[in-house]
């Protein structure tokens, strides 16, 4: 009985796959009636389950092949992040973001819009430059920046195939300097802060009108920034209280590669709490102050089932099922604690809250929002499932997940 990370979805699926060739994928694509991909199996809600069956890439060649001349490096799309950004690295570049964990996949974090943070830094799937997706009979399909399905095919949901490989862009390597600063008034201009250095996360446990923390990730050329009215930490912290700071990457301002500062967790260690659930809403810019005032109006009744709260910023995009498609984007994640019966009825509170900001949810988080307001969220989504049926007429790659939205 093969669960997801969190252990609140057991996978229905009659059998896992584990091909370990493109030649052994593809054919177990084509036979199979109903499939679906497998990632790191980080998501926490039924995203990924189907009562067919699941392929998982894990044991697939690692393929690193980093292209200096066009900045870009083509991966295999089972791969963690950790896996292969220290050889970017060594290559003299760096991937744009990460996200707190490096533990997850590529094809899982980019086929569900996760995020990096920062005002100027679009989601993990921004870095998309081409895929290669097994689709339904098997045939392997490049679509590249630039092709008419692009901006459709890279938040996929899993829908459109099996993702095999992709190309991601690639900046010069960089260096980040990581602070945590304490005991930020809820009153302070956040949008300012957000905005202050290269990555910025808050984390707060709405116990109070103070933000517990600010993560500061600047790189190294930048100016420092120290938010007005906070504290430096005077040691490591970890966003969970009481949690073991040796988890988290370096902070106190020590100097470091990019890839060993922007993710939160150190790829060693079990990310963040490890037994929570998790739900992420995203709002537009222009409504985040309001969102947030929104949020703390109920707090009483998130606090008691919270572990932690982190509230950042993410740059728009044109990718369709994107939840920062076309808007610039501030999100409000929580951490629940491992007790879905005490959360739910908190995680619909929340979502009705701020139903009245169009808030789109994670797509890999928990989430208690109607098909039809979901749809109505997405302005693209029929465009989507155009792609989806052109791609799979038979829908080889839909489970009850995608069919509800689609419906
Ligand atoms: C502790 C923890 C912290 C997290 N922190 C963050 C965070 O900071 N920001 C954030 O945005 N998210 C965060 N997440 C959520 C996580 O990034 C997403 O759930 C992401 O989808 C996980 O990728 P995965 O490979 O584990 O996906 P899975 O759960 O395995 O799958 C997710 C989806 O991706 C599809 N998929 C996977 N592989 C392929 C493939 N090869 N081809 C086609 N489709 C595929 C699956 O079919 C499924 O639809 C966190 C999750 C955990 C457990």
């Amino acid at each position: 009985m093969e669960k997801n990370w969190a252990g609140n979805v057991t996978y229905r699926a009659t059998e896992i796959h584990h091909p370990a060739t493109l030649v052994d994928l593809r054919s177990t694509v084509a036979n199979a009636a109903r499939i679906r991909a497998l990632g790191t199996k980080h998501a926490f809600n039924e995203l990924a389950d189907t009562g067919g069956e699941l392929v998982s890439l894990a044991r697939m060649p690692r393929e690193v092949e980093v292209d200096s001349d066009g900045a870009q490096v083509k991966v295999s799309a089972g791969l963690r992040y950790a896996e292969f950004s220290e050889d970017v690295d060594a290559k003299g570049f760096a991937l744009p973001n990460l996200a707190s964990l490096p533990h997850i996949s590529v094809a899982g974090a980019t086929a569900t819009a996760t995020h990096g943070s920062g005002s100027g830094n679009g989601s993990l799937s921004t870095s998309v430059a081409g895929l290669e997706i097994v689709t339904a009979d098997g045939s392997l399909h490049m679509i590249t920046r630039g092709d008419s399905e692009f901006d459709g095919a890279v938040v996929n949901l899993g829908a459109l195939g099996v993702v095999a490989s992709l190309t991601l862009d690639l900046v010069p390597a960089f260096e980040i300097r990581q602070y945590v600063h304490e005991g930020l008034p809820l009153g302070a201009d956040i949008l300012k802060v957000l905005d202050g250095a290269y990555s910025v996360s808050l984390f707060t446990d709405w116990s109070s009108d103070t933000i517990n923390q600010v993560w500061v990730k600047q790189r190294t050329q930048d100016a420092e920034f120290v938010p007005d009215g906070t504290i430096p930490a005077d040691g490591p912290r970890h966003p969970v209280p009481g949690m073991a700071t040796e988890n988290c990457t370096r902070q106190l301002g020590i100097p470091g590669r990019s890839f060993e500062r922007l993710p939160h967790f150190r790829p060693e260690f079990t990310p963040s709490a490890g037994e929570e659930l998790q739900t992420e809403f995203m709002v537009a810019r222009h409504d985040a102050v309001a969102a947030l005032q929104a949020v703390n109006e109920i707090r009483a009744h998130i606090h008691p089932v919270l572990q932690i709260s982190e509230i950042r910023a993410i740059k728009a995009d044109e990718l369709w099922l994107s939840p920062h498609y076309r808007r610039d984007t501030v999100s409000i994640h929580f951490t629940w604690i491992a007790d879905a019966a005490a959360v739910m009825p908190v995680v619909s509170m929340v979502g009705a809250r701020l139903a009245e900001f169009d808030a789109r949810p994670h797509w890999a988080k928990i989430f208690d929002i109607a098909p039809e307001v979901l749809q109505s969220r997405y302005e693209r989504l029929q465009d989507f499932e155009d792609l989806a049926v052109e791609l799979d007429p038979a829908g080889k790659f839909r489970n009850e997940f995608v069919s509800e939205l689609f419906s």
